[in-house]
Protein backbone atom coordinates (compact mmCIF):
# COMPACT_ATOMS: atom_id res chain seq x y z
CA UNK A 1 0.00 0.00 0.00
CA UNK A 2 2.52 2.06 1.12
CA UNK A 3 4.74 1.78 -1.98
CA UNK A 4 1.61 1.99 -4.33
CA UNK A 5 1.12 5.45 -3.28
CA UNK A 6 4.82 6.24 -3.56
CA UNK A 7 5.46 5.09 -6.72
CA UNK A 8 1.74 6.74 -7.74
CA UNK A 9 3.65 10.16 -6.42
CA UNK A 10 6.43 9.59 -8.04
CA UNK A 11 4.77 9.02 -11.39
CA UNK A 12 2.52 12.32 -10.55
CA UNK A 13 5.69 14.20 -10.05
CA UNK A 14 6.92 13.29 -13.89
CA UNK A 15 4.47 15.96 -14.49
CA UNK A 16 3.25 13.30 -17.55
CA UNK A 17 -0.35 13.42 -16.35
CA UNK A 18 0.26 17.19 -17.11
CA UNK A 19 -0.42 16.78 -20.80
CA UNK A 20 -3.91 17.11 -21.84
CA UNK A 21 -2.85 14.76 -24.93
CA UNK A 22 -1.73 12.27 -22.53
CA UNK A 23 -5.03 12.41 -20.74
CA UNK A 24 -7.07 12.31 -23.68
CA UNK A 25 -5.31 9.15 -24.77
CA UNK A 26 -5.89 7.30 -21.67
CA UNK A 27 -9.53 7.85 -21.59
CA UNK A 28 -9.98 6.86 -24.70
CA UNK A 29 -7.55 3.45 -23.84
CA UNK A 30 -10.21 3.38 -21.14
CA UNK A 31 -13.09 3.65 -23.37
CA UNK A 32 -11.75 1.05 -25.71
CA UNK A 33 -11.23 -1.53 -22.77
CA UNK A 34 -14.51 -1.03 -21.41
CA UNK A 35 -15.91 -2.01 -24.95
CA UNK A 36 -13.73 -5.04 -25.37
CA UNK A 37 -15.13 -5.87 -22.26
CA UNK A 38 -18.67 -5.20 -21.52
CA UNK A 39 -19.59 -8.85 -21.68
CA UNK A 40 -17.26 -9.89 -18.89
CA UNK A 41 -18.92 -6.46 -16.85
CA UNK A 42 -22.82 -7.37 -17.36
CA UNK A 43 -22.24 -11.59 -16.71
CA UNK A 44 -20.76 -10.41 -13.12
CA UNK A 45 -22.92 -7.68 -12.00
CA UNK A 46 -25.98 -10.17 -13.40
CA UNK A 47 -24.64 -12.49 -10.80
CA UNK A 48 -23.79 -9.90 -8.16
CA UNK A 49 -27.14 -9.11 -8.02
CA UNK A 50 -29.29 -9.78 -11.18
CA UNK A 51 -29.11 -6.74 -12.80
CA UNK A 52 -29.58 -7.44 -16.40
CA UNK A 53 -27.88 -6.42 -19.76
CA UNK A 54 -30.27 -3.76 -20.51
CA UNK A 55 -30.37 -1.73 -16.78
CA UNK A 56 -26.31 -2.70 -16.75
CA UNK A 57 -26.57 -0.29 -19.78
CA UNK A 58 -28.90 1.84 -18.75
CA UNK A 59 -28.08 3.00 -15.71
CA UNK A 60 -23.95 2.21 -15.73
CA UNK A 61 -22.41 2.23 -18.71
CA UNK A 62 -24.30 5.02 -20.57
CA UNK A 63 -23.53 7.71 -18.06
CA UNK A 64 -19.70 6.27 -17.67
CA UNK A 65 -19.51 6.68 -21.35
CA UNK A 66 -21.46 9.77 -21.37
CA UNK A 67 -18.80 11.19 -19.22
CA UNK A 68 -15.80 9.38 -21.16
CA UNK A 69 -17.04 11.59 -24.09
CA UNK A 70 -17.76 14.93 -22.56
CA UNK A 71 -13.78 14.93 -20.83
CA UNK A 72 -12.41 13.87 -23.93
CA UNK A 73 -13.81 16.45 -25.56
CA UNK A 74 -13.63 19.27 -22.85
CA UNK A 75 -10.45 18.64 -21.27
CA UNK A 76 -8.51 21.31 -23.58
CA UNK A 77 -10.94 24.03 -22.94
CA UNK A 78 -11.69 22.71 -19.52
CA UNK A 79 -7.39 22.86 -18.49
CA UNK A 80 -6.61 26.25 -20.13
CA UNK A 81 -6.12 28.84 -18.05
CA UNK A 82 -8.00 32.43 -17.64
CA UNK A 83 -7.80 35.48 -17.84
CA UNK A 84 -9.49 37.56 -15.15
CA UNK A 85 -9.63 41.35 -14.67
CA UNK A 86 -6.73 43.08 -12.51
CA UNK A 87 -7.49 45.56 -9.87
CA UNK A 88 -6.23 49.06 -10.10
CA UNK A 89 -4.01 48.65 -7.25
CA UNK A 90 -1.98 46.10 -9.08
CA UNK A 91 -1.82 48.25 -12.11
CA UNK A 92 0.17 47.57 -14.39
CA UNK A 93 -0.29 43.37 -14.28
CA UNK A 94 -2.59 40.46 -15.56
CA UNK A 95 -4.39 38.50 -13.38
CA UNK A 96 -5.21 34.72 -14.36
CA UNK A 97 -6.30 31.43 -13.03
CA UNK A 98 -4.52 28.00 -13.67
CA UNK A 99 -6.43 24.55 -13.43
CA UNK A 100 -4.30 21.94 -12.16
CA UNK A 101 -4.47 18.48 -10.34
CA UNK A 102 -4.23 17.70 -7.09
CA UNK A 103 -2.21 14.62 -7.36
CA UNK A 104 -2.43 11.70 -5.88
CA UNK A 105 -6.64 10.75 -5.40
CA UNK A 106 -8.36 7.85 -3.67
CA UNK A 107 -11.61 6.90 -4.95
CA UNK A 108 -13.84 4.73 -2.99
CA UNK A 109 -16.85 3.24 -4.63
CA UNK A 110 -20.03 2.28 -3.50
CA UNK A 111 -21.99 -1.11 -4.24
CA UNK A 112 -25.64 -0.30 -5.41
CA UNK A 113 -24.50 1.14 -9.00
CA UNK A 114 -20.82 -1.17 -8.82
CA UNK A 115 -19.63 -0.08 -12.15
CA UNK A 116 -20.60 3.82 -12.60
CA UNK A 117 -20.16 4.84 -8.96
CA UNK A 118 -16.28 3.80 -8.93
CA UNK A 119 -15.57 4.54 -12.57
CA UNK A 120 -17.22 8.01 -12.98
CA UNK A 121 -15.46 9.49 -10.18
CA UNK A 122 -12.07 8.05 -11.75
CA UNK A 123 -12.46 8.93 -14.89
CA UNK A 124 -13.33 12.56 -13.60
CA UNK A 125 -9.93 12.08 -11.58
CA UNK A 126 -7.66 11.06 -14.24
CA UNK A 127 -9.24 13.85 -16.45
CA UNK A 128 -7.84 16.77 -14.50
CA UNK A 129 -4.73 14.94 -14.32
CA UNK A 130 -4.69 13.07 -11.26
CA UNK A 131 -3.57 9.46 -10.44
CA UNK A 132 -6.11 7.55 -9.14
CA UNK A 133 -6.12 4.63 -6.85
CA UNK A 134 -10.04 3.31 -6.63
CA UNK A 135 -11.56 0.89 -3.97
CA UNK A 136 -14.95 -0.57 -5.62
CA UNK A 137 -17.15 -1.86 -3.32
CA UNK A 138 -16.14 -5.49 -2.14
CA UNK A 139 -19.98 -6.65 -1.69
CA UNK A 140 -20.99 -6.99 -5.56
CA UNK A 141 -17.77 -8.80 -5.72
CA UNK A 142 -17.92 -10.33 -9.23
CA UNK A 143 -17.67 -6.86 -10.39
CA UNK A 144 -15.19 -5.21 -8.23
CA UNK A 145 -13.08 -8.33 -9.42
CA UNK A 146 -13.61 -7.57 -13.16
CA UNK A 147 -12.98 -4.07 -12.68
CA UNK A 148 -9.72 -4.75 -11.23
CA UNK A 149 -8.82 -7.69 -14.06
CA UNK A 150 -9.37 -4.76 -16.93
CA UNK A 151 -7.87 -1.89 -15.32
CA UNK A 152 -4.67 -3.16 -13.44
CA UNK A 153 -3.76 -5.52 -16.59
CA UNK A 154 -4.17 -2.50 -19.05
CA UNK A 155 -2.77 0.76 -17.19
CA UNK A 156 0.38 1.09 -14.90
CA UNK A 157 -0.30 0.80 -11.26
CA UNK A 158 1.95 3.84 -10.46
CA UNK A 159 -1.08 5.89 -12.97
CA UNK A 160 -4.71 4.12 -12.31
CA UNK A 161 -4.90 1.08 -10.03
CA UNK A 162 -7.55 -0.83 -8.47
CA UNK A 163 -7.26 -2.10 -4.84
CA UNK A 164 -9.72 -4.66 -4.42
CA UNK A 165 -11.41 -5.45 -0.50
CA UNK A 166 -13.85 -4.29 2.55
CA UNK A 167 -12.84 -2.81 5.34
CA UNK A 168 -9.64 -3.39 6.44
CA UNK A 169 -7.97 -2.73 3.01
CA UNK A 170 -9.92 0.49 3.23
CA UNK A 171 -8.67 1.27 6.90
CA UNK A 172 -5.25 0.40 5.82
CA UNK A 173 -5.92 2.75 2.88
CA UNK A 174 -7.36 6.12 4.76
CA UNK A 175 -4.08 6.02 6.98
CA UNK A 176 -2.11 6.86 3.92
CA UNK A 177 -1.76 10.21 2.66
CA UNK A 178 -3.85 11.24 -0.66
CA UNK A 179 -4.36 14.56 -1.72
CA UNK A 180 -8.31 14.24 -2.86
CA UNK A 181 -10.54 11.07 -1.44
CA UNK A 182 -13.52 10.88 -3.89
CA UNK A 183 -15.75 8.75 -1.49
CA UNK A 184 -19.51 7.19 -2.49
CA UNK A 185 -21.36 5.70 0.53
CA UNK A 186 -23.30 5.91 3.73
CA UNK A 187 -23.04 9.14 6.16
CA UNK A 188 -21.94 6.81 8.76
CA UNK A 189 -18.54 5.66 6.90
CA UNK A 190 -18.65 9.16 5.68
CA UNK A 191 -17.63 10.43 9.10
CA UNK A 192 -14.76 7.89 9.24
CA UNK A 193 -13.26 8.89 6.06
CA UNK A 194 -13.82 12.63 7.08
CA UNK A 195 -12.34 12.29 10.73
CA UNK A 196 -9.49 9.77 8.44
CA UNK A 197 -8.77 12.70 5.42
CA UNK A 198 -8.29 15.46 8.49
CA UNK A 199 -5.19 13.49 9.57
CA UNK A 200 -3.62 14.86 6.49
CA UNK A 201 -6.02 17.67 5.94
CA UNK A 202 -6.93 16.33 2.68
CA UNK A 203 -9.98 17.57 0.51
CA UNK A 204 -12.25 15.02 0.30
CA UNK A 205 -15.88 15.18 -1.57
CA UNK A 206 -18.66 12.78 0.32
CA UNK A 207 -21.68 11.62 -1.98
CA UNK A 208 -23.79 10.05 1.15
CA UNK A 209 -27.44 9.32 1.29
CA UNK A 210 -30.42 10.19 2.87
CA UNK A 211 -34.07 10.49 3.25
CA UNK A 212 -35.74 12.06 -0.30
CA UNK A 213 -38.94 13.62 -0.12
CA UNK A 214 -41.31 13.09 -3.00
CA UNK A 215 -44.29 15.67 -3.02
CA UNK A 216 -47.51 14.80 -5.28
CA UNK A 217 -50.07 17.39 -5.57
CA UNK A 218 -53.92 17.00 -6.69
CA UNK A 219 -53.67 18.98 -10.03
CA UNK A 220 -50.34 16.49 -11.29
CA UNK A 221 -51.37 14.15 -14.13
CA UNK A 222 -51.60 11.29 -11.92
CA UNK A 223 -51.07 8.52 -14.52
CA UNK A 224 -47.20 10.27 -15.84
CA UNK A 225 -46.58 10.58 -12.00
CA UNK A 226 -47.20 7.44 -11.06
CA UNK A 227 -45.19 6.32 -13.96
CA UNK A 228 -42.34 8.37 -13.33
CA UNK A 229 -42.13 7.46 -9.68
CA UNK A 230 -42.56 3.94 -9.93
CA UNK A 231 -39.70 3.49 -12.67
CA UNK A 232 -37.64 5.53 -9.97
CA UNK A 233 -38.27 3.36 -7.12
CA UNK A 234 -38.06 0.08 -8.45
CA UNK A 235 -35.19 0.62 -10.56
CA UNK A 236 -32.24 -1.06 -9.08
CA UNK A 237 -34.68 -2.62 -6.58
CA UNK A 238 -35.08 0.62 -4.94
CA UNK A 239 -31.54 0.43 -4.02
CA UNK A 240 -30.47 4.06 -5.43
CA UNK A 241 -29.04 6.84 -3.44
CA UNK A 242 -31.68 9.32 -5.49
CA UNK A 243 -34.87 6.98 -5.53
CA UNK A 244 -37.61 8.80 -4.04
CA UNK A 245 -37.59 6.94 -0.34
CA UNK A 246 -41.70 8.47 0.38
CA UNK A 247 -44.25 9.70 -0.91
CA UNK A 248 -46.39 12.95 0.68
CA UNK A 249 -49.89 12.91 -1.37
CA UNK A 250 -52.64 15.05 -1.06
CA UNK A 251 -55.18 13.88 0.62
CA UNK A 252 -57.71 14.30 -1.71
CA UNK A 253 -55.81 12.09 -4.07
CA UNK A 254 -54.67 9.75 -2.26
CA UNK A 255 -56.54 6.80 -3.32
CA UNK A 256 -56.27 7.74 -6.88
CA UNK A 257 -52.60 7.93 -6.33
CA UNK A 258 -52.40 4.55 -5.08
CA UNK A 259 -54.60 2.59 -7.63
CA UNK A 260 -52.47 4.54 -10.05
CA UNK A 261 -49.04 3.23 -8.46
CA UNK A 262 -50.08 -0.33 -8.29
CA UNK A 263 -51.92 -0.51 -11.76
CA UNK A 264 -48.10 0.69 -12.99
CA UNK A 265 -46.45 -1.63 -11.05
CA UNK A 266 -48.40 -4.49 -12.22
CA UNK A 267 -47.81 -3.67 -15.90
CA UNK A 268 -44.20 -3.19 -15.40
CA UNK A 269 -43.38 -6.28 -12.80
CA UNK A 270 -45.45 -9.03 -13.67
CA UNK A 271 -44.40 -11.86 -11.14
CA UNK A 272 -43.35 -14.04 -14.18
CA UNK A 273 -39.92 -15.82 -15.28
CA UNK A 274 -39.33 -12.72 -16.88
CA UNK A 275 -39.03 -10.29 -13.32
CA UNK A 276 -35.37 -11.78 -13.40
CA UNK A 277 -34.72 -9.96 -16.72
CA UNK A 278 -36.42 -6.58 -15.25
CA UNK A 279 -35.56 -6.53 -11.58
CA UNK A 280 -32.86 -7.27 -9.39
CA UNK A 281 -32.31 -8.86 -6.04
CA UNK A 282 -31.60 -7.22 -2.41
CA UNK A 283 -27.34 -7.10 -2.63
CA UNK A 284 -26.99 -9.16 0.67
CA UNK A 285 -28.68 -11.08 3.60
CA UNK A 286 -28.09 -8.29 5.75
CA UNK A 287 -30.13 -6.07 3.75
CA UNK A 288 -32.36 -8.49 2.88
CA UNK A 289 -33.61 -8.67 6.63
CA UNK A 290 -33.27 -4.85 7.75
CA UNK A 291 -35.72 -4.05 4.53
CA UNK A 292 -38.02 -7.19 4.94
CA UNK A 293 -38.77 -6.01 8.86
CA UNK A 294 -40.06 -2.84 7.57
CA UNK A 295 -42.96 -4.98 5.65
CA UNK A 296 -45.66 -5.12 8.16
CA UNK A 297 -48.19 -6.40 6.63
CA UNK A 298 -51.50 -3.93 7.90
CA UNK A 299 -49.64 -1.58 6.39
CA UNK A 300 -48.91 -3.42 3.04
CA UNK A 301 -51.29 -1.47 0.14
CA UNK A 302 -49.43 -4.04 -2.64
CA UNK A 303 -46.34 -6.15 -3.23
CA UNK A 304 -44.92 -7.39 0.31
CA UNK A 305 -43.95 -10.48 -1.36
CA UNK A 306 -40.00 -11.58 -0.29
CA UNK A 307 -37.95 -14.63 -0.91
CA UNK A 308 -35.03 -14.85 1.14
CA UNK A 309 -33.23 -17.55 -0.74
CA UNK A 310 -32.76 -15.61 -3.32
CA UNK A 311 -33.21 -12.25 -1.79
CA UNK A 312 -36.32 -11.21 -3.86
CA UNK A 313 -38.20 -8.59 -2.78
CA UNK A 314 -41.29 -7.45 -4.83
CA UNK A 315 -41.86 -3.53 -5.60
CA UNK A 316 -44.16 -2.50 -2.32
CA UNK A 317 -46.02 -0.07 -1.04
CA UNK A 318 -47.03 0.62 2.40
CA UNK A 319 -49.65 3.07 3.80
CA UNK A 320 -50.97 4.03 7.23
CA UNK A 321 -46.88 5.18 7.46
CA UNK A 322 -46.68 8.34 10.32
CA UNK A 323 -43.09 9.66 10.69
CA UNK A 324 -43.12 7.89 13.94
CA UNK A 325 -42.50 4.11 12.48
CA UNK A 326 -39.24 2.56 11.87
CA UNK A 327 -39.05 2.86 7.77
CA UNK A 328 -39.33 6.91 8.26
CA UNK A 329 -35.88 7.05 10.53
CA UNK A 330 -33.48 6.23 7.69
CA UNK A 331 -32.86 5.60 4.30
CA UNK A 332 -34.90 2.78 3.35
CA UNK A 333 -32.66 2.20 0.20
CA UNK A 334 -34.81 -0.84 -1.02
CA UNK A 335 -38.50 -1.38 -2.81
CA UNK A 336 -40.32 -0.18 -0.61
CA UNK A 337 -42.34 2.85 -0.62
CA UNK A 338 -44.24 4.24 2.10
CA UNK A 339 -46.82 7.03 1.45
CA UNK A 340 -48.23 9.47 3.52
CA UNK A 341 -50.83 11.94 2.94
CA UNK A 342 -51.18 15.59 4.29
CA UNK A 343 -53.57 18.23 4.23
CA UNK A 344 -51.31 21.10 5.52
CA UNK A 345 -48.29 21.92 3.38
CA UNK A 346 -46.42 24.30 5.76
CA UNK A 347 -46.51 21.22 8.21
CA UNK A 348 -45.11 18.29 5.72
CA UNK A 349 -42.43 20.64 4.81
CA UNK A 350 -41.60 21.24 8.74
CA UNK A 351 -41.54 17.57 9.37
CA UNK A 352 -38.89 17.04 6.26
CA UNK A 353 -37.01 19.95 7.82
CA UNK A 354 -36.52 18.13 10.92
CA UNK A 355 -34.57 15.72 8.95
CA UNK A 356 -30.91 15.41 7.97
CA UNK A 357 -31.01 17.57 4.42
CA UNK A 358 -31.50 15.39 1.88
CA UNK A 359 -30.12 14.43 -1.17
CA UNK A 360 -32.92 14.52 -3.38
CA UNK A 361 -36.32 16.48 -3.46
CA UNK A 362 -39.03 15.50 -5.73
CA UNK A 363 -42.47 18.03 -6.61
CA UNK A 364 -44.93 16.70 -8.73
CA UNK A 365 -47.35 19.66 -10.14
CA UNK A 366 -47.95 22.29 -12.32
CA UNK A 367 -48.52 24.89 -9.60
CA UNK A 368 -45.35 27.08 -10.52
CA UNK A 369 -46.01 28.85 -6.98
CA UNK A 370 -45.87 25.56 -4.94
CA UNK A 371 -42.55 24.63 -7.08
CA UNK A 372 -41.42 27.90 -5.88
CA UNK A 373 -42.32 27.79 -2.54
CA UNK A 374 -40.54 24.12 -2.01
CA UNK A 375 -37.95 24.97 -3.87
CA UNK A 376 -37.20 28.12 -1.63
CA UNK A 377 -38.16 26.41 1.69
CA UNK A 378 -36.30 23.22 1.51
CA UNK A 379 -32.52 22.71 0.95
CA UNK A 380 -31.29 19.04 -0.17
CA UNK A 381 -28.80 18.15 -3.15
CA UNK A 382 -30.57 18.38 -5.99
CA UNK A 383 -34.16 17.10 -7.68
CA UNK A 384 -36.36 17.24 -10.05
CA UNK A 385 -39.75 18.81 -11.40
CA UNK A 386 -42.72 16.40 -12.25
CA UNK A 387 -39.27 13.91 -12.90
CA UNK A 388 -36.88 11.87 -10.94
CA UNK A 389 -33.66 10.53 -10.56
CA UNK A 390 -33.24 12.27 -14.39
CA UNK A 391 -31.03 15.26 -13.53
CA UNK A 392 -28.05 13.17 -12.98
CA UNK A 393 -28.24 12.38 -16.44
CA UNK A 394 -27.56 15.85 -17.06
CA UNK A 395 -23.50 16.60 -16.66
CA UNK A 396 -24.21 20.17 -16.79
CA UNK A 397 -25.93 19.97 -13.41
CA UNK A 398 -23.47 19.24 -10.42
CA UNK A 399 -24.32 16.58 -8.84
CA UNK A 400 -24.23 16.38 -5.04
CA UNK A 401 -25.48 16.26 -1.65
CA UNK A 402 -25.72 19.07 1.54
CA UNK A 403 -25.23 18.92 4.38
CA UNK A 404 -25.84 15.20 5.99
CA UNK A 405 -26.45 13.83 2.29
CA UNK A 406 -22.60 15.53 1.05
CA UNK A 407 -19.70 17.98 0.34
CA UNK A 408 -19.16 18.64 -2.66
CA UNK A 409 -20.11 17.82 -6.39
CA UNK A 410 -19.37 16.24 -9.45
CA UNK A 411 -20.49 15.71 -13.41
CA UNK A 412 -19.07 17.00 -16.23
CA UNK A 413 -17.48 20.10 -15.27
CA UNK A 414 -18.45 20.21 -11.74
CA UNK A 415 -16.39 16.85 -11.34
CA UNK A 416 -13.27 18.44 -13.01
CA UNK A 417 -13.10 21.30 -10.63
CA UNK A 418 -13.67 19.02 -7.69
CA UNK A 419 -10.43 17.31 -8.82
CA UNK A 420 -8.50 20.42 -9.70
CA UNK A 421 -7.20 23.42 -8.10
CA UNK A 422 -7.12 26.86 -8.95
CA UNK A 423 -3.81 28.77 -8.94
CA UNK A 424 -4.25 32.30 -8.96
CA UNK A 425 -1.62 34.42 -10.38
CA UNK A 426 -0.87 37.81 -10.36
CA UNK A 427 1.72 38.69 -13.23
CA UNK A 428 3.94 42.13 -12.99
CA UNK A 429 6.00 43.90 -15.63
CA UNK A 430 9.48 45.49 -13.88
CA UNK A 431 8.78 48.85 -16.08
CA UNK A 432 6.36 50.76 -13.17
CA UNK A 433 7.08 50.88 -9.65
CA UNK A 434 4.97 53.52 -8.09
CA UNK A 435 5.91 54.51 -4.47
CA UNK A 436 2.27 54.56 -2.73
CA UNK A 437 2.57 51.57 -0.80
CA UNK A 438 6.14 51.93 0.74
CA UNK A 439 7.08 54.30 3.65
CA UNK A 440 7.18 57.00 4.45
CA UNK A 441 3.60 56.71 5.05
CA UNK A 442 2.85 60.35 4.34
CA UNK A 443 -0.69 61.96 4.73
CA UNK A 444 -0.63 63.05 0.95
CA UNK A 445 -0.02 59.73 0.49
CA UNK A 446 -3.39 58.35 2.52
CA UNK A 447 -5.11 60.48 1.19
CA UNK A 448 -4.51 59.85 -2.26
CA UNK A 449 -5.07 56.23 -2.01
CA UNK A 450 -8.43 57.28 -0.20
CA UNK A 451 -9.32 59.28 -3.49
CA UNK A 452 -8.53 56.47 -5.67
CA UNK A 453 -9.94 53.63 -3.75
CA UNK A 454 -12.92 54.61 -2.03
P1 LIG B 1 -20.96 1.99 2.74
O1 LIG B 1 -20.75 3.30 3.37
O2 LIG B 1 -21.28 0.82 3.58
O3 LIG B 1 -19.67 1.56 1.87
C1 LIG B 1 -19.06 2.42 0.94
C2 LIG B 1 -17.60 2.05 0.81
O4 LIG B 1 -16.96 2.22 2.08
C3 LIG B 1 -17.31 0.63 0.37
O5 LIG B 1 -16.30 0.66 -0.60
C4 LIG B 1 -16.85 -0.07 1.65
O6 LIG B 1 -15.89 -1.05 1.41
C5 LIG B 1 -16.24 1.05 2.46
N1 LIG B 1 -16.43 0.87 3.90
C6 LIG B 1 -17.50 0.30 4.51
N2 LIG B 1 -17.33 0.35 5.86
C7 LIG B 1 -16.14 0.95 6.09
C8 LIG B 1 -15.40 1.28 7.26
N3 LIG B 1 -15.87 1.00 8.48
N4 LIG B 1 -14.21 1.89 7.11
C9 LIG B 1 -13.74 2.18 5.91
N5 LIG B 1 -14.39 1.88 4.75
C10 LIG B 1 -15.57 1.28 4.83
O7 LIG B 1 -22.08 2.28 1.64
P2 LIG B 1 -22.76 1.26 0.68
O8 LIG B 1 -23.58 0.31 1.50
O9 LIG B 1 -21.78 0.70 -0.29
O10 LIG B 1 -23.73 2.21 -0.16
C11 LIG B 1 -24.98 2.60 0.30
C12 LIG B 1 -24.98 4.03 0.77
O11 LIG B 1 -24.33 4.85 -0.18
C13 LIG B 1 -26.38 4.58 0.89
O12 LIG B 1 -26.46 5.39 2.02
C14 LIG B 1 -26.53 5.42 -0.36
O13 LIG B 1 -27.48 6.45 -0.29
C15 LIG B 1 -25.16 5.94 -0.53
N6 LIG B 1 -24.93 6.30 -1.93
C16 LIG B 1 -24.74 7.61 -2.25
C17 LIG B 1 -24.57 7.97 -3.57
C18 LIG B 1 -24.37 9.39 -4.00
O14 LIG B 1 -23.96 9.58 -5.13
N7 LIG B 1 -24.62 10.37 -3.16
C19 LIG B 1 -24.56 6.98 -4.55
C20 LIG B 1 -24.75 5.66 -4.17
C21 LIG B 1 -24.91 5.33 -2.85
Amino acid sequence: MVDLIANQRAFFNTNETKETDFRIKQLKKLKTILKQNEDKLNTAIYEDFGKSEYETYLSELLLTYQELNDFIKKIKSWSKKKRVRTNLANFPAKSYIIPEPLGVTLVIGAWNYPIQLSLVPAITALAAGNTVVLKPSELPNKTAAVLAEIINSNFSKEYFCVVEGGIPETTALLKQKFDKIFFTGSSTVGKIVYKAAAEHLTPVTLELGGKNPTFVFADCNLKVTAQRIVWAKYLNAGQTCVAPDYILVEKSIEDAFLSEVKKEIDTRYKLTDDIKDNYLRIINEKNFDRLTAFIQPEKVYCGGITNKKNRFISPTVLTNVSFDDEIMKDEIFGPILPVIPFENLDAMIQKVKENPKPLSCYVYTKNRKVVSKLLNEISFGGGAINESIMHLTNSKLPFGGVGFSGIGSYHGEAGFRTFSHYKSILDKPFWLEPSLKYTPYTLKKLNLFKFLFE
